[in-house]
C-alpha cells in the first residue's frame, strides 16, 4: 500500500525537503506548511522550499520559515505536494531528483506519477484534504496552526466550498477544525475576497479585455508583461474565474505573457468541457474544470488562435455529448433509455 510505504519512508528519514508547484496557490502553500509543521512535530530535520509566493499567504503560520533554497543538496527524502508534473516543481526539481527517496502526494487528474511513491487521489478537492489522512496516520496531532493551513488549501481549491468536488468529508473536517477555534471566515476573506490595489488593477485590465467568442460560450482575456510591469503586480490568481462567471460561458481562457512569444494558459469550464484534456495539447494538465498549460514560439495573435481553436473543438464535441446526456437522463427518468444514448452517456 502506498500510504504504508509513505509512512515508513517518512518515519525512517532524517532530512526531508518539501516542494510544491510554481506560482503556488493556497493549496500548494497550505499543504506544504501543514506537512512542514507535521514533520517538525515528529522531530524531523525538514525544509520547505517555495521561492516565490503571493503576499495573500503571509498570514499563514510558519510562513517565515519557508526557504528560497535548500540547505542540503541531497536530502534523505523529498515530498512533492499538489504537483501533477515534475516540470512544475518551480525549477527546483534538482532537490527532488537528488533525494534518496521521492514521494508525491497530489490530487490532479493529470499526474505523471514521477515519484517513487505516488499517493494521488483525483477525487479529492484539495491536496490538503489528502494530507489530513496522511498526517493523522503518521500520528501527527492536527493543531490549530496545521488546521489553518489545511483549511486554507481546502477553501482556496474549492472556491469556498462551492465547487462540485466538495465531499461530505470536506465539511466534516471543516467542522472538526471549527470546533478547535480556527477562524474560517478570516481565511475565506483573506484568500478569496480581499485583493491588493495592484491585483485589483490587474483584474480590471483583464476584465476590460474580455471578449466573448463562439456564441458567447468562450470568454477570452489576457495580460501582457507590460501590464504587469506597469501595474507592479504578478498576482493574476482569480482572473480566469471572472470569465467563467458570465452567464452562458462554458470555457474561460486567460493567457498571460511570461516571455517573448511565450504564454501561460489558464482554463476554466462550467458544465461539460474537460479543460485538462485541452491543456494536454499544450504540455500541461490539471483538473477537469481547472487546468493550465503553455504556448511557446508564437506571437500573441497566433497563440490566441491556437488556444481558441482547440477550445472550440472540445466545446462542440462535449456540447453534443452533453445534450444527449441530458436527453438520456430525462428519458431515463421517464423510464425509456435507449441503447445508443446509453453508449454515448458512458
Ligand atoms: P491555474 O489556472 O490556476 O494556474 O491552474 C489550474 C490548475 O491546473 C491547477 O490545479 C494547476 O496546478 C494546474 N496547472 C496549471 N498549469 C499547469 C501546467 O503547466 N501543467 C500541469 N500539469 N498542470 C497545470
Ligand atoms: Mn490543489
Amino acid at each position: 500500500m502506498t500510504l504504508d510505504n509513505i509512512k515508513e519512508e517518512i518515519l525512517e528519514s532524517k532530512s526531508i525537503v518539501i516542494l510544491t508547484h510554481e506560482a503556488p496557490d493556497g493549496d500548494a502553500v497550505g499543504s506544504s506548511l501543514a506537512m512542514y509543521m507535521g514533520l517538525k512535530q515528529l522531530g524531523k530535520d525538514v525544509d520547505v522550499i517555495i521561492p516565490k509566493y503571493s503576499k495573500t499567504f503571509a498570514f499563514l503560520p510558519y510562513i517565515n520559515e519557508v526557504k528560497e533554497e535548500g540547505r542540503n543538496e541531497n536530502y534523505d527524502l523529498a515530498i512533492a505536494l499538489d504537483c501533477g508534473d515534475i516540470k512544475r516543481l518551480n525549477g527546483f526539481a534538482n532537490y527532488f531528483e537528488n533525494a534518496n527517496t521521492k514521494i508525491s502526494i497530489d490530487h490532479h487528474k493529470v499526474n505523471t506519477m514521477f515519484a517513487d511513491y505516488n499517493f494521488v487521489n483525483p477525487t479529492s478537492p484539495a491536496c490538503s484534504q489528502i494530507l489530513i489522512m496522511v498526517l493523522k496516520s503518521l500520528g501527527v496531532e492536527i493543531t490549530k496552526d496545521i488546521g489553518t493551513c489545511l483549511l486554507t488549501g481546502i477553501i482556496t481549491d474549492t472556491g469556498g466550498f462551492q465547487y462540485q468536488n466538495v465531499k461530505p468529508e470536506t465539511f466534516e473536517f471543516a467542522a472538526e477544525l471549527l470546533s478547535k477555534g480556527i477562524n474560517i471566515s478570516d481565511i475565506y476573506k483573506r484568500t478569496l475576497k480581499t485583493v491588493s490595489k495592484e491585483k485589483f488593477e490587474l483584474r480590471k485590465t483583464a476584465m476590460n479585455r474580455i471578449e466573448l467568442l463562439e456564441n458567447d460560450k468562450i470568454a477570452f482575456t489576457y495580460i501582457t508583461k507590460q501590464d504587469e510591469e506597469k501595474i507592479c503586480s504578478e498576482d493574476y490568481d482569480g482572473i480566469v474565474d471572472i470569465g467563467r462567471d458570465i452567464e452562458g460561458v462554458e470555457i474561460s481562457v486567460f493567457l498571460r505573457e511570461i516571455d517573448e512569444n511565450t504564454y501561460k494558459i489558464s482554463l476554466r469550464s462550467n458544465d461539460y468541457v474537460n479543460v485538462s484534456d485541452i491543456c494536454l495539447m499544450f504540455s500541461g494538465g490539471g483538473h477537469i474544470k481547472a487546468a493550465g498549460g503553455i504556448i511557446t514560439d508564437v506571437p500573441f495573435e497566433k497563440a490566441k488562435e491556437k488556444i481558441v481553436t482547440e477550445c472550440k473543438k472540445h466545446l462542440h464535441c462535449s456540447d453534443e455529448k452533453w445534450k444527449v446526456n441530458k436527453g438520456f437522463l430525462r428519458k431515463a427518468k421517464e423510464g425509456v433509455p435507449s441503447l445508443p444514448m446509453y453508449l454515448l452517456f458512458i
